[in-house]
């Protein structure tokens, strides 16, 4: 048996917290103003017991800036991520790439004033394809999943056919609609997607999302792989027709940038995804 929690300590800085009969784990841990509300919510849950691992699907401010906090409420707990994204958090260019996205997060969120940590952020334990996370009962298997970013990192438990997803299959933009989120490479995002849809999960977590089950996890999947190609489809017809980077990202926010995604992701953090996302596509198309 085990339990999954949204700990989040805000709205985009999801983070979730995996309860076993053996070990627990975070799964991402959001940004840095809101970590000392999550660490107050895994307080709640975990009532005593320890936090022994974070799992890091990427290294995304808005996925990897609490561990550092958790460290100090738990010191004992060890950081897991790719190889690739303990290059990046020690990188000082990404890290204040970080600081500054957090203290955009932070300022919308009306917070002044939060102690930064990003200095102290790493990752202690380095997984690669395959390596597996013994939480006593469960294992999770390190699946290699790059295409959001090059350190993207699902967790698959074979025995409850749980896959802890990460944004390279896209996060659930509402009605259906599940934006993509290729930042690297189509080809190789496609490649990840593929190999997650075809692991048979009968309930995924969805990053930013929640924990889904039964016909809605069949749905997210579906929808992944469908939106994931749909927009290459319409952006390749948009570069045969002569429409630049500007005209196609217009197009992509217009789709993806819904209501629903707005509550989960500032327009700075969406804009300078989108940064990446259309002149990749375009490199994509022309070379093809
Ligand atoms: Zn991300």
């Amino acid at each position: 048996m085990y339990s999954i929690t949204n700990v989040g300590g805000a709205p985009g800085g999801e983070a979730f917290l995996l309860v076993t009969g053996g070990k627990t784990a975070l799964i991402d841990s959001g940004f840095s103003y809101s970590a000392g509300r999550m660490a107050a919510n895994i307080k709640d849950v975990l009532q005593g017991r320890p936090l022994d691992y974070v799992l890091l699907t990427h290294s995304h401010y808005d996925h990897a800036s609490g561990s550092a906090y958790m460290q100090d409420a738990w010191p004992g707990v060890k950081v897991a991520g790719s190889a690739y994204a303990k290059k990046i958090l020690e990188k000082p260019s990404a890290r204040a790439v970080m600081r500054e996205m957090n203290d955009n997060a932070a300022r919308l969120a009306g917070v002044d004033t939060y102690e930064d940590r990003t200095d102290r952020l790493h990752i202690d334990i380095t997984v690669s394809d395959g390596d597996m996370i013994d939480l006593g009962p469960m294992k999770l298997q390190a699946i290699a999943a790059p295409g959001h970013t090059k350190c993207c990192t699902a967790f698959w438990c074979e025995e409850e056919k749980l896959l802890l997803s990460c944004e390279t299959l896209g996060v659930d933009a509402g009605n259906g609609v599940v934006m993509p989120c290729y930042m690297v490479g189509y080809g190789l995002a496609m490649q990840s997607v593929e190999k997650l849809a075809a692991l048979g999960a009968e309930k995924i977590l969805t990053p930013h999302g929640s924990l889904l089950e039964g016909r809605t996890c069949a749905e997210f999947i579906k929808n992944a792989v469908y939106w994931n190609k749909e927009f290459m489809r319409r952006a390749a017809a948009g570069v045969r027709s002569g429409k630049g980077e500007a005209e196609l990202a217009c197009e992509f926010k217009e789709l993806f940038y819904t209501p629903f995604m707005a509550e989960l992701q500032p327009e700075k953090a969406f804009d300078l995804n989108l940064s990446y996302t259309v002149p990749m596509l375009m490199k994509e198309i022309r070379g093809n």
